[in-house]
């Protein structure tokens, strides 16, 4: 078993102060496959020292210096993509094309756009006798989920360091390994010593400590509501910035006259790939009355070709769920929601053998103020609601505490002005491709601030004018 005995932080893998370490299990064989040091608090103050001490030469490093080095880190992690891809199989459980499209495709494709943003990106701009600057922060923290162990980290990193801002990120303790790969990575592309750090380490300890850290200025979180709201709470104490993703219980709206195989196909597969564990997952399917019975055997029809299995097999669709904490949170729900009434459609029940299996779960008869409409669950569950007007379907979708995506399939105009009246940070018409310029982030509890592109880097950057001549 492999031993991660070092943290990542002045430039180089140092001697932890720590001597703890914790298992990585691969949720397929339920075996553990390394071991990786958890950061103590002397740990994050020795790394967030470094960054500290970094941040002044590197907020005045020109941008595009800044981006030279981004372009090779996205060099880098493209030569080794496949490496990557196996081993977010291996520690997340996502399937091996999944692995390779969803999660190491998607990355790349995040960095080179947000790399081709910051070319017309303004820095400096004048308004009448003021000019201004846009420069770092500081030390941004960046504290990241497992269910994308390389983007959530890339959504952070890439603006933050190309504004000037120095890191330390804090991975999610079921996949430190993507994460300690991306550092190598990092470390091959030259970067000065302390403009990126690494710490691994539990999130309720070395995570909690860094982000109330007092010499962090921006805490930067993607994970669930429940920890965003309390490291707001937190972070007002010293008035540092925050950039919160979190949670989603987003609405597909299949509207009359649309294909009804194409929204069933859309919505189910954010629940099926990744074994659903998306925060933007269109986890409410809502169709009309009358199209319940039509609704029922497309499903049918689609599940069945759904293969369930070992996800380093390239036939593979969906794999294990992230751990054994999470298929009993899933079974939980899935329990919940038989008692609150509703019917099972799809599936139900774990799968037995080994690894965290559960059958993908298909919810109808439900209505959305059972806990399996307004909660996220984060596995393959998918709950059909029905709406007697188009009108009643915008209600439904909006009443959430969530606001993160949504989908509608329907004749273009009708989806659009849907699409409008979605209280939601993106909407997706017909399974329309994502261009990843696009700002990605949620209203309501759903998050504050956007990732990608331009509004990526907007998140990242103080505001200074100087007022001359
Ligand atoms: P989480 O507990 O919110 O963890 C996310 C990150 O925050 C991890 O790095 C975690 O470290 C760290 N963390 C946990 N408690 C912390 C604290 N008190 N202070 C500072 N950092 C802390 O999410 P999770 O446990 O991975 O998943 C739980 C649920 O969150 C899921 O079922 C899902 O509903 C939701 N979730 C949402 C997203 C999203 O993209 N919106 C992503 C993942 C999960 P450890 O890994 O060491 O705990
Ligand atoms: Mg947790």
């Amino acid at each position: 078993m492999k031993r991660y005995d070092k943290l990542f932080y002045d430039g180089n893998w140092q001697a932890a102060h720590s001597e703890k370490l914790a298992e990585v299990i691969n949720p397929t064989t339920e075996e553990a496959i390394a071991q990786v040091i958890q950061a103590d608090h002397e740990d994050i103050d020795r790394a967030v020292a470094a960054a500290k001490e970094a941040f002044p030469a590197w907020n005045e490093t020109a941008p595009f210096e800044r981006s030279v080095y981004l372009k090779r880190i996205l060099a880098g992690l493209t030569a080794r993509k496949e490496e990557i891809a196996d081993v977010i199989v291996q520690e997340l459980g996502a399937s091996r094309s999944f692995s390779e499209q969803g999660q190491v495709g998607l990355a790349l494709k995040e960095l080179q756009a947000t790399l081709e943003e910051l070319a017309d990106f303004a820095f400096e701009e004048e308004i009448d006798n003021a000019t201004i600057i846009k420069e770092g922060f500081g030390v941004v923290a960046c504290i990241t989920p497992w269910n994308y162990p390389l983007n959530q980290i890339q959504r952070k990193i890439t603006p933050a360091l190309l504004t000037g801002n120095t890191v330390v990120v804090k991975p999610a303790s079921n996949t430190p390994l993507t994460a300690i790969l991306y550092a190598e990575i990092i470390q091959e592309a030259g970067l000065p010593a302390g403009v990126f750090n690494l710490v691994t380490g539990s999130g309720s300890d070395a995570g909690n400590y860094l982000a109330e850290h007092e010499d962090v200025a921006v805490v930067s979180f993607t994970g669930s509501t429940a920890v965003g709201k309390k490291l707001s709470a937190s972070a007002a104490a010293t008035v540092k910035k925050t950039v919160m993703e979190l949670g989603g219980k987003s609405a597909m709206i299949y509207l009359p006259g649309g294909d009804l195989a194409l929204a069933v196909k859309l919505a189910a597969s954010t629940v099926l790939d990744n074994q659903g564990q998306t925060c933007s997952a269109l986890t409410r399917l809502l169709v009309p009355e009358d199209m319940l019975a039509k609704t029922k055997t497309a499903l049918k029809d689609y599940y069945e070709t759904v293969t369930v299995g070992n996800p380093a097999e390239s036939t593979t669709r969906v794999g294990p769920v992230v751990s054994e904490e999470q298929l009993k949170t899933v079974l939980d729900y899935i329990e919940i929601g038989k008692k609150e009434g509703a019917e099972v459609l799809i599936g139900g029940k774990a799968i037995e053998g080994t690894g965290y299996f559960v059958e993908p779960t298909v919810f109808i008869n439900g209505n959305n103020q059972m806990r399996i409409a307004r909660e996220e669950i984060f596995g393959p569950v998918l709950t059909v609601l029905t709406y007697s007007s188009v009108a009643e379907a915008i209600t439904i979708a909006n009443d959430s505490d969530y606001g993160l995506s949504g989908g509608v399939v329907g004749p273009e105009e009708a989806a659009y002005e849907v699409a409008k009246k979605m209280r939601t940070g993106n909407v997706i018409i017909n399974g329309s491709n994502r261009t990843p310029k696009a700002p990605f982030g949620g209203y309501k509890q759903s998050g504050i601030g956007r990732e990608n592109g331009r509004f990526g880097l907007e998140d990242y950057v103080e505001i200074k004018a100087v007022f001359h001549g």
